[in-house]
C-alpha cells in the first residue's frame, strides 16, 4: 500500500491545505494528514482542536487519516511506514525553507522523499495565520476555512 504522509501545523486547517490533501489523497492509496504537536511553535488552537478540525474536514474522504506526532518528522515517517512527504508550496518565498526541511529530512531518514504540489492559484495568499488575522476581525471566514470548522474558529476569537 502506497502511504503518502502530509506534516503541517494547520493552526487551523485552511481551504489552501483542503486543496493539497484533495489532489494528494487521489495519488495515493493512504494519505495520513500528521499535525506536529509543537510547544515551541506557540500555536492558538490546541493539537486535539487541531486534530478534531482536520477530523471534521475530512469526514467522508475514505483514504484519509489524521494523526498527531511530536519530534522528528523524519522519525515519526518510519513509525508510519510511509517514504514519502507532500508539502504545498505558494510563493517562491515557500521554497528555501522547504527545500531545508526535505534536505534535513532526507540527510536524518535518506529512504525519505519530498514531493512538493503546487497550491491552487486562488489560495497562493491564504495561510493559517490569515485567517487567524480575519477571525480576529470578525470577518466572514467563507472560502478560506472549510465550512465544517468555520464556526470553531469564530468562535475561538470571540
Ligand atoms: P508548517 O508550519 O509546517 O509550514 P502549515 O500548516 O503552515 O505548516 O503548512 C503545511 C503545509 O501546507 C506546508 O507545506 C505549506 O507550504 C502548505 N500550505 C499552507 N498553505 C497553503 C496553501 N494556501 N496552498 C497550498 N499549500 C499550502
Amino acid at each position: 500500500m502506497n502511504t503518502f504522509v502530509y506534516p503541517g501545523t494547520f493552526d487551523p486547517v485552511t481551504e489552501g491545505h483542503m486543496d493539497i490533501i484533495k489532489r494528494a489523497s487521489s495519488l495515493c492509496d493512504r494519505l495520513v494528514v500528521a499535525v506536529l504537536d509543537n510547544n515551541a511553535k506557540n500555536s492558538v488552537f490546541s493539537v486535539e482542536e487541531r486534530v478534531d478540525m482536520l477530523k471534521l474536514a475530512t469526514a467522508g474522504m475514505d483514504n484519509v487519516d489524521v494523526e498527531s506526532f511530536s519530534g522528528l518528522t523524519a522519525e515519526y515517517m518510519k513509525l508510519t511506514g510511509s517514504k514519502t512527504l507532500v508539502r504545498g508550496l505558494r510563493a517562491v518565498s515557500d521554497f528555501d525553507y522547504e527545500l531545508q526541511i526535505a534536505f534535513l529530512n532526507k540527510s536524518i531518514n535518506p529512504d525519505l522523499d519530498t514531493i512538493f504540489l503546487l497550491a491552487n492559484q486562488n489560495h497562493l495568499y491564504l495561510s493559517s495565520s490569515m485567517v487567524r488575522d480575519l477571525a480576529k476581525h470578525k470577518a466572514d471566514l467563507t472560502g478560506f476555512v472549510p465550512e465544517s470548522i468555520k464556526e470553531i474558529v469564530a468562535e475561538k476569537f470571540r
